[in-house]
């Protein structure tokens, strides 16, 4: 039952972190962080990503089509960590960063429309 509650908790995480949820379940998902690690560090990482490609959709500095959903579809296998690695050695700084944190997200591709949301808000 409390898994069950952490998964909703987890999925409704990106738009929690993107300030998109409605205020009902907004006040659902703060008040069972206050009291559940796991989805605190959830919520961290989805943070970080968040936070990440926020700064990445304002520098303008826009990934080259294709490359951070390839990653972020590499990521999802079991391989996908030590691939991501070598891709993004030798990127720019804050892109390295913002690869690396969406191939540590669980919900990578919530984090990936996130950005697309960044970028279009912009
Ligand atoms: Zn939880």
């Amino acid at each position: 039952m409390t898994d069950r509650v952490c998964q909703e908790v987890q999925a409704n995480l990106p738009a929690y972190v993107a300030r998109t949820l409605a205020p009902f379940r907004r006040n659902l998902v703060a008040l069972h962080l206050r009291r559940c690690a796991r989805c605190q560090a959830e919520f961290s990482l989805q943070r970080e990503l968040h936070d990440g490609l926020q700064s990445l959709a304002a520098s303008g500095d826009t990934p080259p089509d294709g490359l951070l959903e390839s990653l972020l579809q590499q990521a999802d296998s079991p391989r996908g960590a030590a691939q991501l690695r070598g891709a993004v050695s030798g990127a720019k700084p804050v892109y390295s960063a913002v690869l690396l944190l969406a191939g540590a997200a669980s919900a990578a591709g919530a984090g990936y429309a996130s950005w697309l949301t960044a970028k279009n808000v912009r």
